[in-house]
């Protein structure tokens, strides 16, 4: 098992930024459980309780539809079990420094 981090949008270069971490034994398994949880719509309550109430509402919208293989810009072996990180190993044999459960890397 794998854990897929997406990367859409930069908020470190624009206004908005999205991230998001799926399990999954495969890029297109982790696009399509990602979809599937996707929110539509994210409202976010402004910073400032304003009293006056100018700020009216911040929301922010996802296309499930437009997430693809292409924004993955990581993946890591995780253990099947507990979903820990994998240590970097020479064989395709990995072994849980955690819960000590053995497994094969998927082609
Ligand atoms: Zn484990």
């Amino acid at each position: 098992m794998k854990r897929y981090h997406f990367s859409l949008g930069d908020s470190s270069d624009g206004p908005v930024g999205f991230c998001a971490a799926v399990y999954a034994d495969n890029p297109t398994q982790a696009v399509e459980k990602l979809q599937a949880s996707l929110p539509e719509e994210q409202v976010a309550e402004p910073l400032e309780s304003d009293e006056d109430g100018e700020v009216e509402y911040i929301a922010s919208y996802f296309n499930p539809f437009k997430v693809s293989e292409a924004d993955i810009d990581e993946e890591y072996e995780v253990c099947p079990k507990c979903k820990v990180d994998a240590d970097d190993q020479e064989s395709s044999v990995y072994e849980c420094s955690d819960c000590g459960h053995r497994w094969k890397e998927l082609p």
